[in-house]
Formats: C-alpha cells, sequence, structure tokens
C-alpha cells in the first residue's frame, strides 16, 4: 500500500496513469484442501514468479493475503494496454504447476483499476480492482476485466443488499407466497412451493437477486431457518385443517445451509416446535450447487434424510451430475428446469433432454417435477412423456398463502360436487364493441383461462371478423353467473343465446379460445376458398341454426 501511494503521488507529478491488478486464484482453497498446505504454498511461490516474469522493470508484484496477488504497474502511458497484461497473466496462471510429479491446475480472476495521483486515493484504486475482480469472479472466473462505473453501481448495490438484508427478519421485511404444484392430470393442488419475497422500505427485490448475495455474505443462514420455519408452520396448519389430504410443502434450500454444522440440530428443533411432518416436506436443492461438493453435502442429506424429510434435485438439467452419484444422493424428486419446458415446443433437443431425463427419473423410482410451465402445449406433451407434477404459470402463479388455502379450498369442494351437480351447457353469440388487437385478445385470454379454470368451466371462445361465439360447459349456475358477467362486459355487443340446456359429457377438458380470420387465408394453413366464397355468414346469422354452431364449435375441441 506504501507503494502504491507514492506511486499515485508520482503520477500527479508526471501526469502519468498508475494500474493496478487485483489478481484472486480460482478454486485455490480446492488444491489446499486436497492436495495439502505443502502444495498449496508450492502453487503460491509459483504463481508469485509467474507474475513477476510477465512484469516490466519498476511494477510491483505484491502478495495482499492467502490468494490473492496485486500487480502495480507505474507510469502507464497507455492504459488500455493493461489488458494484454491481463490477458497474458490468465494464460500464464492457466499453465499446470508440477508437484511431486503431479498436475496442479489453478485459474485466475483478475480485476483492473486505472488512476492518477490527482484524482484517485490509493484506497479507490484497491476497491476499484477489488470490485472488478468479483465480477469476474461472478461471469465465472478465468479472465479479467476492467473497473467500470457500472460495476460500481453494482458494487453499492450489492452493499445496500447485504447490508438490508442483516436485519430483513428483525424489521419483518420478508414475507412468503405458495405456487401450487398440481397433478399432471386432472391438474389438482398436490403441493406448493414456498417462495421467498422480500420487501426492504426501497422497493421490492427479486429473490433472483438476493439470495445469491445472502448464499455469499452467509446471511442465507438465518434467512434459511427463518424460510424452515415457515414452511413447517404451513404444514402443521395445512395437515390439521385437511388432514392428509393437504398439500405437501416444497422448500429451497442452499447449499450454502448444508455447510453450516449446525444445519441438523436446528432443522430438527424447528420440526418438533412445530409438529410439522418431515416426510409431508420436500427440500429443494439445485443441482449445481449439489453437484459441487457430494461428499459434503452427501453426508447431511443422509442425516436430513434420517429425520425423514425427503429431497429434490431443483433446476435439474442445468448443472452436470453423474448417475452414479445421482444414486449414491438420498434424492426422491427430480425438478425439470424451465429451460428446457420452454423449449419443448421450440427445438428437438429440449425434446430430447426432457424426455431422456424423465427416463432417468423413472428408472431410479424418482417422482418427476416439471417447472415453468405456461402453456397448454407443453402441459400436453409432458403429460405424454408420463411427468408426474406440473408447476408453472399456466396453473397457478405463486400466490400469498390466504388466496393458496381458498384456491385449495374450491378446488376440494368441486370435486366434492363434481359428480352430484348436474353439468349444464350455453352457447351465445356477441360482437366486438371495437377492434380488438392480437396480444389484447391473448391478455383477455390468459385471464379469463385462470377464471375458468377455478370455476370448473371448459368450453371454446371463437372470435372471428369482430365476433364472438362461445359454448361454456359447467354447473348451471356458474355458467348462469358468467352469462351475466359477459352480457354486462362493455367489450360485448348484441349479446344473444343460441342455445342452453343440461349436458350429459363435457366436450372440452379445459377452455381455450380461437382466433380466426376468414377472409384471408394469407400465411394460414387453410386452403384457398376466395374464389368459392358467395358471403361470410355472421355468426348472428349462423345463429339461427343452433346444431351449426354447435357442430362448429365443437370442432374445434380437437385440436383443443
Ligand atoms: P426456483 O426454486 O427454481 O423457483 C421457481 C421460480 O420460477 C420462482 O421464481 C417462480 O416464481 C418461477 N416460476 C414458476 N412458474 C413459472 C412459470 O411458469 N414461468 C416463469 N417464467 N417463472 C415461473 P422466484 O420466486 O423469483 O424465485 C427465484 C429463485 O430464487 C428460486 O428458483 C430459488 O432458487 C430462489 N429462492 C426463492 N425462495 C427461496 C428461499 O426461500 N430459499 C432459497 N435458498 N432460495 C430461494
Ligand atoms: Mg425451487
Ligand atoms: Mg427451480
Amino acid at each position: 500500500r506504501g507503494r502504491l501511494r507514492h506511486a499515485l503521488q508520482r503520477s500527479r507529478r508526471s501526469g502519468l496513469s498508475v494500474s493496478l491488478l487485483f489478481v484472486d486464484l480460482d478454486g485455490f482453497k480446492l488444491i489446499n484442501d486436497s492436495h495439502g498446505h505443502e502444495a498449496g504454498d508450492e502453487m503460491l511461490k509459483a504463481v508469485a514468479a509467474r507474475l513477476i516474469e510477465q512484469v516490466r522493470p519498476g511494477d510491483t508484484v505484491g502478495r495482499l493475503a492467502g490468494d490473492e496477488f496485486v500487480v502495480l504497474c507505474d507510469q502507464v502511458e497507455q492504459p488500455l494496454g493493461m489488458s494484454v497484461l491481463a490477458a497474458r497473466i490468465n494464460d500464464v496462471l492457466r499453465q499446470p504447476i508440477v508437484f511431486k510429479g503431479v498436475d496442479l491446475f489453478v485459474t485466475g480472476s483478475i480485476g483492473v483499476a486505472i488512476g492518477n495521483g490527482s484524482t484517485h486515493s490509493a484506497d479507490d484504486l484497491l476497491r476499484y480492482a477489488d470490485t472488478a475482480m468479483y465480477a469476474v469472479k461472478e461471469s465465472g472466473r478465468d479472465g479479467w476485466q476492467f473497473f467500470s462505473e457500472s460495476l460500481q453501481e453494482q458494487a453499492q448495490q450489492r452493499l445496500a443488499i447485504t447490508n438490508g438484508l442483516r436485519l430483513a427478519i428483525e424489521r419483518n421485511e420478508f414475507s412468503v407466497r405458495f405456487q401450487p404444484i398440481v397433478t399432471a392430470e386432472p391438474g389438482r393442488i398436490a403441493g406448493a412451493e414456498l417462495l421467498l419475497r422480500w420487501k426492504p422500505a426501497s422497493g421490492e427485490i427479486s429473490p433472483a437477486v438476493f439470495i445469491p448475495i445472502a448464499e455469499m455474505t452467509g446471511a442465507i443462514v438465518q434467512i434459511g431457518l427463518w424460510v424452515f420455519r415457515e414452511a413447517c408452520r404451513a404444514e402443521a396448519e395445512w395437515r390439521h385443517r385437511w388432514g392428509h389430504e393437504a398439500p405437501y410443502v416444497s422448500v429451497n434450500v442452499s447449499a450454502r445451509q448444508l455447510n453450516d454444522a449446525s444445519l441438523v440440530e436446528e432443522f430438527s428443533a424447528i420440526l418438533q416446535e412445530t409438529g410439522a411432518d418431515p416426510s409431508r416436506l420436500l427440500l429443494e436443492i439445485t443441482e449445481t450447487s449439489l453437484m459441487a461438493d457430494v461428499e459434503t453435502n452427501l453426508r447431511i442429506l443422509r442425516r436430513l434424510a434420517d429425520l425423514g424429510l425427503r429431497v429434490a434435485v431443483d433446476d435439474f438439467g442445468t448443472g452436470y451430475s453423474s448417475l452414479a452419484q445421482l444414486t449414491r444422493l438420498p434424492v426422491n424428486v427430480l425438478k425439470i428446469d424451465r429451460a428446457f419446458v420452454d423449449g419443448i415446443e421450440k427445438n428437438e433437443e429440449s425434446r430430447t433432454i426432457v424426455r431422456a431425463v424423465m427416463g432417468i427419473g423413472r428408472s431410479l423410482g424418482l417422482k418427476l417435477v416439471a417447472e415453468g410451465v405456461e402453456t397448454g402445449a407443453q402441459h400436453r406433451e409432458l403429460c405424454t412423456y408420463g411427468c408426474d407434477l406440473i408447476q408453472g404459470y399456466y396453473f397457478h402463479r405463486p400466490l400469498e398463502e390466504q388466496l393458496f388455502c381458498e384456491t385449495f379450498e374450491r378446488e376440494r369442494g368441486e370435486q366434492a360436487g363434481e359428480s352430484s351437480a348436474p353439468l349444464y351447457f350455453l352457447i351465445y353469440v356477441s360482437r366486438c364493441n371495437r377492434p380488438m388487437k392480437q396480444d389484447e385478445l391473448i391478455e383477455m385470454l390468459n385471464t379469463i383461462r385462470q377464471h375458468n379454470r377455478l370455476n370448473g368451466i371448459s368450453g371454446c371462445l371463437i372470435h372471428q371478423d369482430g365476433e364472438f361465439m362461445q359454448l361454456l360447459e359447467g354447473k348451471q349456475q356458474v355458467v348462469h353467473a358468467l352469462r351475466d358477467r359477459i352480457r354486462a362486459d362493455q367489450r360485448h355487443e348484441d349479446f344473444r343465446v343460441i342455445a342452453e340446456g343440461p349436458l350429459q359429457q363435457r366436450v372440452f377438458n379445459d377452455w381455450g379460445m380461437v382466433l380466426r380470420h376468414v377472409g384471408d387465408s394469407e400465411g394460414s394453413k387453410q386452403p384457398d376458398f376466395s374464389a368459392w366464397q358467395k358471403r361470410k355468414i355472421p355468426f348472428a346469422e349462423l345463429a339461427d341454426d343452433p346444431r351449426l354452431c354447435y357442430a362448429y364449435i365443437t370442432a374445434h375441441a380437437v385440436q383443443g
């Protein structure tokens, strides 16, 4: 630091810059742990020697602490030239270091800061270089990066989050959501994943942002206990209320928590205290973190499994697990990552991966959950592959506990009433009060679908040339309530019922919307009828023939 200060003073006189490279070794701890301290020391010496080889005479190489080095370059005329030096250092670090006949490998993460004596203090430069180094670590290590303003902002935000998290529990800023997990068929709630929400005074922050920071700083240990207690409380309360039909509770556990020596005792105490049934709790651990240190995780997971807790591999497919390791771990459930589910309709590779993963899971006797299911097509495809459980916006978003419980109640009620209450149908036509755009219609579709699914309504809404025709199936009372709502809705004009009455059996097993534009066959898969088209028959006129309307609308059931 003394040298750094002197260099900065000199730069104030000369007007030239000073540049500081912060070099942190990646995976050094692993070398120390697996090959012994002697190997570690040898490695640090070799690294120091390599660094010295790379710099000009007059530059300084120093060791800050542990596996952290700094390279100080004085009188830098071309600051951007530092990128060449940094890349060269990355290269030489990648060369193996031979220790007792064994090749040892490390890489380095390098942060580069440039400044001069009139604008920067020694502490500034060190902090900047450290911030840039940290960014390299986050983006996958073995590389270099210049410090920049936006990195500075990120670092400040991270610091604010780190400080905020310390007080979040005390200040009551955490809350939980429960996202229903449904059976693949017929889509009934079987469990719920507890998802943490954090709302400090400055505004809500996503778990995707604060959880990694909490893991890095260790705050996740305290937070994780709070979360586990919430999960246990919910499990006990729900079981009290609904008995063994109650949904199970899935809860995320970070691998960082598994390193905490007292975790098993703490979890065990919380189970006792809340009276939760461990076999109805599922601990979700991401594949990447689970496989990063199998040996340690295996020990702890076995002890957790001994408590009766069940374990799921979360975000499965994104990491690298070997089958041998999967069979050694006490795992009960695989959760297939959203990325593959998302790709099902788009590419063959995702489909292949999903099918292969399901095959593996099934042969290991594991339950399969698909995450992030957003469309009916994805749902159908997963059903044909034999997926057990589904989680995703297509069925439910994460809900506040109260709403989750109401949703579950209603579903139970329907299930009980389903067989007794007779079915009813209704077909109507109406006109749009104004032209509606595609995305507007799709937005409408999503809200109505949610509502209809909760109310046990199936059917089909056709939008064609500014007109609507809809078939509704469900219990009479519900169908009539919906009819009244639609009639009162400003968007519908000239509402007219075509036919209604009792129904033997549903034609549709869900509710959906079909958008048709008769006339412009361009781009559609339909044949071109334009030469034959005498006139367009509007729905309003078609409505005189209910049989024809019924045939027309139910023809869409085949396509879903
Ligand atoms: P995860 O465990 O894989 O949780 C699923 C995430 O996907 C949730 O995001 C959920 O809201 C979202 N999701 C569910 N269905 C869909 C869908 O159909 N489409 C899309 N686009 N997203 C869907 P969320 O709540 O933002 O959580 C993000 C991640 O943060 C979680 O991923 C989990 O890794 C972590 N996390 C959340 N709560 C906790 C917690 O209490 N402890 C720990 N350690 N991690 C948590
Ligand atoms: Mg999860
Ligand atoms: Mg997941």
